[in-house]
């Protein structure tokens, strides 16, 4: 999540309306997720302005508008941990420290979800087989599991016979992958 380093846009009353547009608002407490054009999950919302385009974080204008603070130098965070949200009662402003310190403490993962987003959405879990990048089976990880857990085989010698790096197998048999097999 980035640090807004830009002033505060010109918010136009047209711009309030034509920003709600692209928020689908479901109940109170929900999560209320942009339908407009995303970047790495965010919502992007885009000002029109001297005949340029300006574009910023969608739930930094929904805090904004909210609060009518624009919170420069800081970050905006998700309690949700759902990027595109952008219910106001989601959102908090933090320092970059703030929002690493919160990311470390809910466990974010690598493409910017964090485990507490996967228990909400498992829909949107991406699992083993499913990843492109993805060596093994699912009959293999499977196979793998039984051979370790009988003992007597190191981690690199299934590797070998799997054809994978040492690090793939000590993955599978502690479950920190293919954990839905
Ligand atoms: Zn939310």
């Amino acid at each position: 999540m980035a640090v807004i380093v830009k002033p505060a846009p010109v918010v136009t009353a047209s711009d309030v309306v034509r920003f709600w547009k692209f928020v689908d608002r479901r109940g109170d407490n929900e999560c209320w997720p942009w339908i407009g054009g995303t970047q790495f999950g965010y919502g992007r919302f885009k000002f029109h302005k001297d005949g340029k385009s300006d574009r910023r974080g969608s739930h930094v204008i929904s805090y904004y508008l909210e609060t009518k603070v624009w919170p420069i130098g800081k970050c905006v965070c998700h309690s949700c941990d759902n990027p595109s949200c952008c219910n106001p009662k989601h959102l908090w402003a933090g320092t970059d420290d703030d929002n690493q310190k919160d990311s470390a403490k809910k466990n974010r993962t690598a493409n910017g979800y964090t485990r507490g987003f996967y228990l909400k959405h498992p829909d949107r879990v991406v699992r083993g087989e499913n990843i492109k990048s993805s060596k093994l089976t699912e009959q293999q990880v499977l196979s793998i599991r039984k051979i370790y857990s009988a003992g007597g085989r190191s981690q690199q010698s299934i590797a070998d016979e799997f054809g994978v790096d040492q690090t793939i197998i000590s993955d599978v048999v502690r479950r920190v992958t293919w954990k839905h097999v």
